[in-house]
């Protein structure tokens, strides 16, 4: 096994971080591939309890190179804000690599978001407010700063300033606010490019080179299958692709290296952020998963905000599963329902015609669908010291079970807690 994706099934939050950081342990790369500091993985470890948002979840782990590929949105800021903090919290000094071909995420790009999100009002999509949809409209446009530009002063005040041409009529004239002279822009960017400089290179090909040794590498995926862009809740998506097809191109790898997909999924449901969530709670019942779940509570480790939660979503995972093209699947969370009797799942949607479909419907179906559930039996326990499958409770073997056969895929590892160790292991 040389390349192996580890991406989300369903809207995010899964426990990608967690997964990442357990197998970065017989790794020599992991790599981001997509998305930048709008999304958080919480990592629990010998060093402590971390939030990670820009780096890599293999920083952990001395002998792992982590690789910021040419297809995520860098945010220095970030990037530098999260190394300090991890020297302040006693992590050795991390290796890291930084696609020169990777996009710089701006303050304009920052400021755009938040003046949009502003202006939508009711009608926003629950930007993280990272610059996120505006750094890849801008790359897209072809007017997006590239890594490599920041170390010629030329070039990338001829690159801001293309990017402010038509920012600058849309903030006097839309959003009534000063317009942005590119000058003003370059003290902090050439600044900030000088703290990053000895990280910067050519990624690409040290990957290519890692993958023909056969040496192991992960791609971290950020966000989850139903915030893909194509193949998501459009437009309730995010702005990169998702997806563990994209990794080769966002990573820098060759497609047929990635011989491994392993989807992770919650043994429940979370969402954060605005779109249609079928299996939806609300109430106390929300509020008492929202409150036990996770490592402490459903709350989002970027924004702070309450998760949207619901029950096992299997029409949107067995979905989820086949889009991401998973061979294996990492059950996330299963200790969290230790304090339900029953379980509900949902296993098909009923839709507003009054059909029930276990297919995933597209935009405007799903914000009309309701669940149809099915209620296993709960095992009213603490499962957190198991560590292989037969130490589980007979309900929780025949709950794995289910979701196993409703996804239609090897479920290889089960999560029973946040820590590293809380893991177990089936080989299938
Ligand atoms: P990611 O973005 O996919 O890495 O997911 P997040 O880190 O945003 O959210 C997952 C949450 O679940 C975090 O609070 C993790 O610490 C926590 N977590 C991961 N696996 C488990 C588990 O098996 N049990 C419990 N209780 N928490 C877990």
């Amino acid at each position: 096994m040389t390349v192996t994706a580890i991406v989300g099934a369903n809207w995010g939050d899964e426990g990608k971080g967690k997964m990442t950081d357990v197998l970065a342990s017989d790794a020599r790369y992991v790599v981001r591939y997509q998305g930048g500091s709008n999304a958080g993985h919480t990592i629990m470890n010998h060093f402590g309890k971390f939030a990670l948002h820009m780096l890599p979840s293999g920083v952990f782990n001395p002998k792992v190179m982590n690789v910021i590929g040419p297809g995520t949105a860098l945010d220095i800021e970030a990037f530098l804000t999260e190394l300090a903090y991890l020297k302040k919290n006693g992590v050795p000094t991390p290796l890291i690599s930084v696609s020169e071909r990777a996009q710089v995420v701006l303050p304009i790009h920052r400021l755009f978001d938040e003046l949009e999100e502003e202006r939508l009002g009711s009608r926003g999509f629950g930007s993280t407010k990272k610059g996120i949809a505006p750094f890849y409209s801008d790359k897209y446009a072809k007017i997006g700063v590239q890594v490599a530009d920041l170390y010629d002063e030329k070039q990338l005040l001829k690159r801001v300033t293309q990017s402010l041409e038509i920012k600058n009529i849309l903030l006097a004239h839309l959003y009534g606010r000063e317009t942005i002279q590119p000058e003003a822009l370059l003290p902090d960017l050439l600044a900030q490019a000088e703290m990053l400089r000895t990280y910067v290179c050519d990624t690409t090909s040290m990957l290519h080179g890692a993958c023909s040794r056969g040496e192991r590498v992960l791609l971290e995926g950020q966000l989850g299958a139903l915030r893909d862009p194509d193949h998501g809740i459009y437009p309730y998506s995010t702005s990169s692709s998702t997806l563990a097809g994209f990794a080769s191109v966002g990573a820098g790898v060759p497609p047929y290296a990635i011989t491994d997909i392993i989807a992770v999924t919650k043994a429940y449901s979370s969402c954060v952020g605005a779109g249609p969530f079928v299996s939806e709670l609300d109430g106390s019942e929300a509020e008492e998963l929202r409150r036990r779940g996770g490592s402490s509570g459903e709350y989002g480790a970027t924004t702070g905000r309450p998760r949207r939660v619901g029950w096992f979503d299997a029409v949107a995972t067995r979905y989820g599963c086949m889009v991401q093209g998973a061979n294996s699947v990492a059950l996330t969370n299963l200790d969290v329902l230790g304090y339900l009797d029953d379980i509900p799942v949902c296993v098909g949607y009923e839709l507003a015609n009054g059909t029930v479909t276990e297919q995933f419907p597209v935009g405007s179906m799903l914000e009309e669908a309701k669940p149809v559930l099915q209620c296993l039996q709960g095992w009213r326990c603490d499962i957190s010291g198991a560590r292989t499958f037969e130490e589980l409770p007979k309900a929780a073997q025949q709950y794995i079970a289910f979701i196993e056969a409703s996804i239609g895929t090897a479920i290889s590892y089960i999560s029973v807690g946040p820590n590293r160790d809380q893991l177990i292991k089936r080989d299938r």
